[in-house]
């Protein structure tokens, strides 16, 4: 039966990369945007260009109704001979750096909202689809954590750090909540990696200074994560779950 990936934040970064490399490993793949329909469309060309399936779908991945909307409308598409096998909660954000005493409690929730909240909303529509306590035929979930989660990014954006470590705990639980259920729960975490998500958090003139305290003294490209997700996506990693894979150049 053909695989089938829901891969959030999917228009650039991490999640696109991750789609082209989820397409190149035979998955057709449902790429899910909040505002970018353009560049959304664009990975999905690539996706395309490799023979593979995409399909769009436009959440905002903290919104539950808009999250249930989603997955009723990949539910549509995909018939009922076709089944999703894979989740990859890859949407995320960072706001812009600040000390904790500088932080409105706004910022703090939609952060937790879209990091940690999202990724719940899409874990448990594809846990009611994929677990065999559900009917379904079992499947993988992949969500992004990040090396922050452990660091917690003094004087940068603490906040952010918390939600990663709450997607870990969640990862964890969840993996272990459902571990003979057929749905495997893991989780990626990066170190820092060359994307857009800088700009917004005001780190990106200082990332070529970050790389001198990374052991390979260099940043991880958005290519080299995807690796990690698809190895945890795939059969391969058909022994591991309620793990966290760092993919930091051994920071
Ligand atoms: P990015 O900003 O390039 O991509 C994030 C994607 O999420 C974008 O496509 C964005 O549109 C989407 N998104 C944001 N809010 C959304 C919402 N409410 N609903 C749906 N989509 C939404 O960042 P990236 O570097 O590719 O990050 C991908 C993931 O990896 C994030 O979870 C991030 O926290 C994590 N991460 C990144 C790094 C890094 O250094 N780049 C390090 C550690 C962890």
């Amino acid at each position: 039966m053909k695989k089938i990936v829901l891969i959030t934040g999917a228009s650039r970064g991490i999640g696109a990369a991750t789609a082209v490399r989820c397409a190149r490993e035979g998955y057709d793949v449902a790429l899910n945007y909040h505002r970018d329909a353009a560049a959304a469309a664009q990975v999905a060309a690539q996706v395309r260009a490799l023979g593979a399936q995409a399909t769009l779908l436009q959440a905002d991945v903290a919104d539950t109704a808009q999250v249930l909307g989603l997955f009723e409308r990949l539910d549509a598409q995909l018939g009922p001979q076709a089944r999703l096998t894979g989740l990859v909660n890859n949407a995320g954000i960072v706001a812009p750096r600040a000390r904790v005493e500088e932080m409105s409690p706004e910022r703090w929730q939609r952060v937790f909202a879209v990091n940690v909240m999202g990724t719940m909303l899409c874990a448990r529509e594809a846990v009611r689809r994929m677990s065999r306590a559900h009917g379904g035929s079992g499947g993988a979930i992949v969500n992004l954590s990040s090396r922050a989660a452990l660091l917690g990014s003094p004087g940068l954006y603490v906040d952010y750090a918390a939600s990663k470590a709450a997607v870990e705990t969640f990862t964890v639980g969840l993996a272990r909540e459902i571990a003979t259920e057929g749905v495997r729960v893991n989780g990626v975490r990066p170190g820092i990696i060359e994307t857009d998500i800088h700009a917004d958090s005001g780190m990106g003139d200082e990332l070529a200074a970050a790389a001198a305290g990374i052991p390979m003294q260099r940043l991880g490209r958005a290519e080299e994560v995807a690796e990690a997700i698809v190895w945890l996506l795939s059969d391969a990693a058909s022994y591991t779950t309620g793990a966290l894979l760092d993919v930091t150049g051994g920071r």
